[in-house]
C-alpha cells in the first residue's frame, strides 16, 4: 500500500506503530508502542508537536529509547528539541539513543547538547552505537538491527558516498515490524522483511534523486510482498 497521507497507523493487539510523517528531505517521525513501552524512531523535524498531539506529557517523559537509522536531517532533525523538551519537563529516567556506529550527526548533536545543558539536565542520556546485527531487547521489545545501503552527495559534482545506515526489526508478542529506513534495494532488507507482519519501506527514488540512494516504487513493492503487510513511505511529494 502506498501511503502519502499521514499519519499512518498499524496495530495488532498492544503492538502498534504510528508514522506521523515520512517525506524525503523534509521529515520522518515514528512512534512504536508495545504494551507500556514507548519508543521513538527517526525523530525528524516536527516530532515534538506530533508527540504532544498523541501523548500526555507524562507519557512523553516515559519514552525510554530513540532509534536512528542514519544521520540525515529528515531523520534526526527533531532530536535536539526532543532532548531539550525532556529536560524542561524534568525527565528523570534514562534515555537511550541507538544509532549506527559512525553516525557523526547524532554524536555531534549529543555533544552540543551536553555542552549547552550538561550540568542542568535532569536525566541521563546514553549513546548506544550499533556495530553489528546482534539482536537485543529493550523493555520487552526485541530489536534486530541490520545494515542497509544508503548514500549522500559529497558536494563534488554527482559524486556520492555511503553513509552509516541500518534498518530495524522490532518484535513483540510474536509480531514483527520491519523498518528499513532509507536504503537502495538490498538483500538484507528483503531477508528481514520476509514473513514480517508489517514492513515499512521507503520508495524515495524519483527523477531528481541520485541512482542507488533510494528504492523505486517497484523495488520497494517487491520487498513489501515478502511481508504479510507493507506500507510504502518516504515517497517524494
Ligand atoms: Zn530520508
Ligand atoms: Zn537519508
Amino acid at each position: 500500500m502506498v501511503k502519502s497521507e499521514y499519519p499512518i497507523f498499524w496495530e495488532k493487539e498492544d503492538f502498534s506503530i504510528k508514522i506521523f510523517c515520512s517525506i524525503p528531505a523534509i521529515a520522518t517521525g515514528i512512534l512504536l508502542r508495545a504494551g507500556e513501552t514507548k519508543i521513538v524512531i527517526d525523530p525528524g523535524d516536527g516530532i515534538l508537536r506530533d508527540l504532544n498531539e498523541e501523548l500526555h506529557p507524562e507519557e512523553i517523559l516515559s519514552i525510554t529509547d530513540i532509534f536512528i537509522t542514519h544521520g540525515h536531517h529528515d531523520h534526526v532533525g527533531g532530536v535536539w528539541s526532543l532532548l531539550t523538551y525532556l529536560r524542561v519537563m524534568r525527565k528523570r529516567s534514562p534515555m537511550n539513543i541507538h544509532y549506527p556506529e559512525g553516525c557523526f550527526e547524532i554524536e555531534s548533536i549529543y555533544n552540543a547538547f551536553r555542552t549547552v545543558y550538561g550540568l542542568s539536565t535532569s536525566y541521563p542520556i546514553y549513546l548506544k552505537p550499533i556495530m553489528d546485527s546482534k539482536r537485543f531487547s529493550r523493555h520487552g521489545v526485541s530489536i534486530t538491527p541490520f545494515p542497509v545501503k544508503h548514500s549522500e552527495m559529497t558536494g563534488k559534482g554527482n559524486e556520492t558516498r555511503l553513509v552509516p545506515a541500518i534498518g530495524f526489526k522490532f518484535g513483540y508478542g510474536g509480531k514483527k515490524i520491519c523498518y528499513g529506513g532509507d536504503t537502495a534495494y538490498c538483500d538484507e532488507l528483503l531477508h528481514h522483511a520476509k514473513g514480517a507482519d508489517l514492513a515499512i519501506l521507503e520508495a524515495g527514488e524519483d527523477d531528481e534523486s541520485v541512482p542507488g540512494m533510494h528504492m523505486t516504487m517497484e523495488e520497494a513493492e517487491r520487498i513489501g510482498k515478502a511481508a504479510k503487510e507493507f506500507f510504502l513511505v518516504h515517497v517524494p511529494q
